[in-house]
């Protein structure tokens, strides 16, 4: 049989972020499936552009589009797609790899193929990446947790009261999907911003990269998907 279904975390943009094992892994895959977002304005990958600056030969890549809509049933039906290629190409002998932006068992809901693998008694392994916030901690050069600090990670459902809280109780918090909760979030800012740092990430990685700790400089604009805010209270 087969080397196992390989999941390859690409980190969050910077091509070098990947990790030599993963690059290893997908330079040897005979297909590699590479997530996609279907938009109004068409496809856009953030992934399949980490793979062409990798250089990695483009007819292996095979692009599957989840739609933008938080309706899961959609998503559901990709994937299921997803989970019966990928167990026919790997049962024809491919070596199989499935990528995935940031690390790929952080809110990513790619593991849920992996899990579906996994009853299906077809080898998996997932390879370790860098996330967004992680990246986004170096290129501010702040030290996201000291001591005996806690980091609370919220994935967009941040309200104005549970950030408040934890601001209060001086929590080091990571927002990630801002733009789900950006209204929430900027109530907040406005209130705290004498008691604790925030600092704003977009396109991390890439070269539409913005960083901030002023927030006049992001407080009135659209924020994008590829964004997220650590905040830091004093
Ligand atoms: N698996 C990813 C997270 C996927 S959830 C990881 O490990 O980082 C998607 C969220 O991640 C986005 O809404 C955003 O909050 C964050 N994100 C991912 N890549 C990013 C980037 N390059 N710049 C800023 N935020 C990013």
């Amino acid at each position: 049989m087969s080397n196992p279904i390989h999941f390859v975390s690409l980190g969050p943009g910077d091509p070098e972020l990947i990790t030599l094992k993963g690059l290893r892994t997908l330079r040897q895959a005979d297909l590699i499936y590479c997530p996609a977002t279907l938009t109004k304005q068409g496809h856009t990958s953030r992934a399949m552009e980490i793979l062409k600056d990798l250089d990695l030969d483009e007819s292996r890549i095979s692009p599957f589009a989840l739609p933008m809509s938080k309706q899961r049933s959609e998503a559901l039906q990709v994937y299921d797609k997803l989970f019966n290629d990928a167990i026919r190409a790997y049962q024809a002998g491919l070596q199989v790899a499935i990528v995935a932006e940031g690390d790929a068992g952080f809110y990513s809901s790619i593991q849920y193929i992996y899990d579906r693998l996994t009853e299906a008694k077809i080898p998996v392994r997932r390879i370790a990446g860098v996330p967004a916030f992680i990246a986004a901690g170096a290129l501010a050069g702040i030290h996201i947790a000291k001591q005996e600090e806690e980091v609370r990670v919220i994935p967009g459902t941040a309200s104005s009261a549970s950030l408040s809280a934890a601001i209060e109780r001086k929590q080091v918090c990571v927002i990630m999907k801002l733009s789900a909760c950006g209204e929430a979030v900027k109530e907040c800012v406005r209130k705290y911003r004498d008691q604790a740092r925030f600092l704003y990430f977009e396109h991390i990685g890439t070269d539409k990269e913005l960083h901030t700790s002023v927030p006049e400089e992001w407080l009135d604009k659209k924020i994008p998907y590829f964004s997220l805010l650590i905040v830091q209270p004093y």
